[in-house]
């Protein structure tokens, strides 16, 4: 029987990471995933390079251009002949992408002698895993240590039938081959949106059901609500408080009945995405035969370190506690790798940043005003809107705001809200603030390029005491 100093579960961004991780430090690890790719061929990556994260980014990407063409370029002074579009070459494009990315990890599994084991893993008594390959026998390794990164998959309806065609998951939303004229998206939430702005901008007429009445309850309430307008304007149709009873899919497309205060509706679309969140994915992991103790909610229970109830078993990524992002689960991969050998190190679980992916995006780190009110913290607030802000009019990209919360008495930033284009790449200046546990005067004291869509970090930290400058 081989044995490995650490088995890893699930090659997704949290395992591979870990895996890469655990064998720099010098551990003989072993990888164990199954995950099928597009054309037949086992994939590393997980969710995230296969169909989550990075295809999704790739089609979002092409999506503004089409959206860009057409609806900005005449006031730069570019003037555009017709414009076509061509899905199956968008949707090529974007499995090349993966392909790559794919094809990368695994090479970086080979570059660091990690050994891929391909097939489903389970646990069994006595630190062993079992690998059933796709083709071939099952196999049994030893392992001093096991790290689980099983991930997640999509939640279902109950009544709904998922056929990835009429009626699809996040996955079959990636492989659409033309544009529906019209689509119903189930759920306003990260994927939701992200997925239903995609098909809107390339021409779909989308309605958007989601079952809460506030619009993203997470996010800052200020710039949810700017969003709910901006997204409304783009021409996503979207209902809160409203309940989907049933859809049934027919050759026609899919007839959808649904429920709000007011009363009870039905609605023909040509196709329709299941976004209604994602689930921790234990199935067929053995986990209760070994005693491997799991959270009503379907989660593996850990400690802050990752750790299970089972000495030696570690659990990371969307299977544990937390916010399902991808790089959440890396960041515990590595701390657990580094905690295997002896290390000392930890996650910060408080800095870590949030993405919407619709456009303009949603960043933020750290708490909302809703947040710090509900734990009678005092705190205050500067604002920035990004219509003031040179670099943004230049961009034509003056819709949203940047929000900086600090402690009321001792200036500590508590969160920080961007709305606006790029805030995925300007959130990463504020979780560096709130790592070093700077004060929104420290922000405010630091030198922002000229003309960048940064300065508005700048200026809204300088407005926590009121000395904006643009405003
Ligand atoms: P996963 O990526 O789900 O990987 C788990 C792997 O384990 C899979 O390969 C699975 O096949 C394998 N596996 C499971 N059980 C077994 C078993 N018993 N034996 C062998 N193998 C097994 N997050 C972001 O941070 N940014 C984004 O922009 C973003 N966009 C997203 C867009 C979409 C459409 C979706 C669906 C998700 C998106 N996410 C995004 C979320 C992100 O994909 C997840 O948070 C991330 O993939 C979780 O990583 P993981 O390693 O925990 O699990
Ligand atoms: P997220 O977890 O961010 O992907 O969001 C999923 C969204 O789907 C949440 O906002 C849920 O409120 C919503 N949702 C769940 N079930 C239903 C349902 N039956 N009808 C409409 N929306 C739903």
């Amino acid at each position: 029987m081989k044995e490995f100093d650490v088995v890893v579960i699930g090659g997704g961004p949290a395992g591979y990471v870990a895996a890469i991780r655990s064998a720099q430090l010098g551990l003989s690890t072993a990888i164990v995933d199954e995950y099928i790719g597009k054309g037949g061929k086992p994939a590393l990556g997980g969710t995230c390079l296969n169909a989550g994260c990075i295809p999704s980014k790739a089609l979002l990407d092409s999506s503004e251009h089409y959206h860009r063409i057409q609806h900005k370029y005449a006031s730069h002074g570019i003037k555009t002949a017709k414009v076509t579009l061509d899905i199956p070459a968008m949707i090529k494009r974007k499995d090349e992408i993966v392909t790559s990315l794919t094809k990368g990890v695994a090479g970086l599994m080979k570059k660091n002698k990690v050994t891929w084991l391909q097939g489903h893993g389970h646990l069994e008594l006595g630190m062993k895993v079992v690998v059933t390959p796709q083709k071939g026998k099952p196999e049994t390794v030893q392992a001093k240590n096991i790290i689980i990164a099983t991930g997640s998959v999509p939640r279902t309806l109950p009544n709904v039938e998922v056929d990835q065609d009429r009626i699809v998951d996040s996955t079959g939303a990636l492989e659409f081959q033309e544009v529906p004229k019209k689509l119903g998206v189930i759920g306003a939430g990260v994927i939701g949106l992200e997925l239903g702005s995609v098909w809107n901008r390339l021409g779909a007429e989308v309605v958007v059901l989601e079952a809460m009445d506030d619009f993203l309850a997470m996010t800052d309430a200020q710039i949810a609500k700017e969003a709910l307008k901006e997204f409304r304007k783009q021409g996503l149709d979207i209902h809160m408080g409203t309940r989907v009873n049933s859809a049934e899919a027919d050759k026609k497309g899919v007839l959808l009945k649904y429920e709000d205060a007011k009363g009870q509706y039905e609605q023909r679309v040509d196709k329709l995405i299941i976004a209604v969140g994602r689930k921790p994915h234990t199935e067929g992991l053995n986990a209760t035969e070994v005693d491997l103790y799991i959270d009503e909610s379907g989660y593996i229970h850990v400690d802050e370190f990752c750790t299970t109830n089972i000495p030696n078993i570690y659990a990371i990524g969307d299977v544990v506690r937390g916010p399902m992002l991808a790089h959440k689960g890396s960041e515990e991969g590595m701390m657990v790798a580094e905690r295997i050998a002896g290390q000392q190190s930890e996650v910060n679980h408080d800095t870590i940043p949030w993405v919407i992916y619709t456009w303009p995006e949603i960043a933020w780190v750290g708490k909302t005003e809703s947040d710090l009110k509900q734990a009678g913290r005092e705190f205050k607030s500067g604002t920035f809107p990004m219509r003031a802000s040179g670099r943004a009019l230049a961009m034509d990209e003056t819709t949203g705001l940047v929000k900086v919360i600090a402690d009321a008495k001792t200036d500590e930033i508590l969160g920080v809200h961007i709305f606006g284009a790029a805030a995925s790449e300007m959130i990463a200046e504020a979780v560096v603030a709130m790592e070093y546990q700077a004060s929104a005067e420290d922000l405010a004291s630091i030198v922002h390029a000229h003309p960048t869509m940064s300065e508005a970090v700048h200026e809204a930290a300088l407005n926590v005491s009121g000395r904006a400058l643009h405003i």
